[in-house]
């Protein structure tokens, strides 16, 4: 596959798996046959994995991109030995920088539950082409990415706001939104992946969905509590 299709979950999944090393190899920056341009996107993924592998105490030097033409077998076999050494050098997964293996899998476990909200947060600079080089050293700072992941964004409905018009519901990508007619909907923490979309979605004349950024999301309303009787203005409890 182009290596620009090469997503940041697979990268943090072989971690996961307990690879020591992730290797990417694209095309030559600039000789993309199309006007895609993916191994720009590869190479600002790399960059933002590796802040990411750094925040939760992962050497970035396990990961590495590499850009050369299928007609450069030499090249390709020497930078393949090179990072092999290197990796062979930093030491198994986890035991090279101290980390105990199970407490480095959770923190894997977590970040790899906010990947769809890095990519939304990034997207702009995921899709950047620069043309200096030096560019991509400021690209995405390690204080950035600290920033962004201790202040990770939760969305909650708020039950005396939610006339359960059932539209968040509907547009949800991943069915975190439970809910039904004449039912207060409640987002399972869980499942959602902070795509912003019932915030972006929810009626402004109810403005149910609130955004929350370093507060504890309140707890869901019981289920027993949920049924809205239309007219009475109460609901059951
Ligand atoms: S933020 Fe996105 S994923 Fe989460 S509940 Fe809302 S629509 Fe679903
Ligand atoms: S869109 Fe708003 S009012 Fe409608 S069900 Fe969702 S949270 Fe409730």
């Amino acid at each position: 596959m182009c290596s620009g299709r090469v997503d940041m979950e697979f990268v943090l999944r072989a971690f996961a798996n307990g690879m020591d090393g992730v290797f990417i190899g694209g095309c030559r920056l600039n000789d993309c046959n199309y006007t895609t341009h993916g191994n720009y996107y590869a190479l600002n993924m790399v960059l933002l994995c590796k802040r990411i592998m750094e925040h939760i105490g992962l050497n970035p030097e396990r990961l590495r991109i590499a850009f050369m033409s299928s007609a450069e077998g030499t090249a390709f076999a020497e930078v393949m030995r090179q990072f092999g050494d290197e990796v062979r050098q930093l030491g198994p997964l986890g035991k090279g920088e101290g980390i105990d293996l199970g407490q480095l899998k959770s923190r894997l476990a977590e970040v790899r539950k906010l990947i769809p909200y890095i990519k939304i947060v990034e997207n702009e600079k995921l899709a950047l082409r620069l043309a200096d080089p030096a560019d991509y050293d400021r690209l995405f700072t390690r204080d950035e990415i600290d920033e962004l992941l201790s202040t990770v964004v939760s969305y909650y409905i708020d039950p005396d706001r939610c006339q359960a018009c059932m539209i968040c519901a509907r547009r949800c990508p991943v069915e975190a939104i439970v809910g039904a007619k004449d039912q207060i909907h409640v987002i399972e923490q869980e499942t959602c992946i902070k795509c912003g979309t019932c915030f972006d979605v929810c009626p402004t004349r109810f403005g149910a969905v609130a955004k929350i950024r370093g507060e504890p999301v309140p707890p869901p309303l019981p289920v027993r509590e949920r049924m809205i009787v239309r007219g009475g203005a109460w609901r059951s409890g």
